[in-house]
């Protein structure tokens, strides 16, 4: 029976995300059923329980500050364990990592087989009540900017998911990054109607596979949201199709979130295009959720600018989004849609009166 530590960073603002590690919680049963002893620890921890193994998970590659300060604890406090580092960090920029520790660390990089299907551990986070599901993993788009096609890069669809669901639960989110890819998408969406749960589609559904039969399907689920991404100009005329459809079988606008990626340097993202497709987002009623695009290798947050941006630019948005927008989104309120619609250019649709003019 091996002894085995489960080390989630802790979170902080540089730290930070609202899910549970997943990764980590598959591996608990896992090792669980194998009858290891498992301990899951956020942060830093000293209550004299003596690893044989550690496992750590990263975050994005701008959050690998503290993933480095958690391995730098582990290593000095146990000598003797063997610690692997897994997550999108170490996969993504397992070199940076090696750097920083050599060989005291074992990087694992993508998906752990052995625990890929297991219904996680979700006992360990007993204040969460949804579960996180994939139905397929990898995509069938190779976007040049995504991280997809390094972390997934075989699209392999399940074609069943019930048994990831945990008893309890009262949601089910799934992190499929293109579900209508998969072969098995209409079992996958009779599984989650029998289920009777909300469902959320967290990372999007693709609106050019989006047709009549998938609108009845979507219908049938209890989904508050839908998911759309508008990253480039290219998907327009297929994106608009899929929200008028939408909209057409009865879904509120407000009940539509389009991703909308800018400072992205491989489309020709300009600022200008930028507001050309939030404009057109709320043209067409729906709410607009900028993404800015962070790239691969691990950088502070919030540093890289494309070639086609400033960074003055970047800044109006982020201000926007703080200020006029609601949740860092732009919904189609009426003072958004005019404000957005009548501007001639990026500056005067970000600009914002100082509070002095607007008293
Ligand atoms: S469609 Fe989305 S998930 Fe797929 S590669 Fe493009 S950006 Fe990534």
């Amino acid at each position: 029976m091996s002894k085995i530590l489960l080390v989630e960073p802790e979170k902080s603002r540089r730290y930070h995300t609202q899910y549970p590690p997943l990764g980590l919680l598959k591996l608990a049963a896992y090792h669980k059923k194998r009858k290891d002893k498992v301990r899951f620890v956020r942060g830093f921890d000293n209550d004299g329980f003596y690893p044989n193994k550690i496992y750590i998970t990263s975050l994005f590659t701008y959050a690998y500050e503290p993933v480095h300060q958690t391995i730098r604890y582990y290593l000095e406090k146990y000598k003797k364990a063997k610690i692997t580092v897994g997550g999108i960090y170490a996969t993504l920029c397992g070199d940076h990592l090696k750097e920083a520790f050599g060989d005291r660390i074992r990087i694992h990089k993508g998906l752990c087989e052995e625990a890929e299907d297991i219904l996680p551990d979700y006992s360990l986070v007993p204040e969460w009540k949804a579960s996180i599901v994939f139905s397929s993993r990898g995509c069938i788009r190779n976007c040049p900017f995504c991280s997809v096609r390094v972390l997934e890069p075989e699209f392999r669809p399940k074609k069943s998911i019930r048994h990831l669901v945990y008893p309890g639960h009262k949601k089910v989110i799934l992190w499929d990054n293109n579900i209508l890819a998969s072969y098995y998408w209409e079992d996958i969406f009779q599984e989650l109607e029998e289920s009777n749960l909300e469902i959320d589609f967290n990372q999007g559904i693709d609106a050019r596979l989006i047709n009549l039969k998938v609108i009845s399907r979507l219908k049938r689920l209890k989904i508050p949201l839908i998911r759309l991404a508008y990253d480039t100009q290219g998907i327009r005329e297929p994106l608009k199709r899929a929200i008028d459809l939408l909209k057409e079988a009865g879904f509120n606008g407000r009940q539509i979130l389009v991703y909308c990626l800018y400072n992205n340097p491989f489309e020709k993202d300009t600022p200008e295009t930028f507001l050309n497709r939030l404009q057109d987002l709320i043209d067409w009623g729906v709410i607009s959720y900028p993404m800015r695009y962070e790239p691969l290798e691990p950088r502070e947050k919030n540093t890289y600018v494309s070639p086609c941006w400033r960074e003055e630019q970047l800044e109006m948005v982020a201000k926007a989004r703080r200020v006029i927008g609601y949740g860092g989104a732009f919904p189609p309120y009426e003072g958004l849609k005019k404000k957005f619609l009548s501007a001639k250019s990026f500056e005067e649709a970000f600009f914002l009166k100082p509070i002095s003019q607007c008293l």
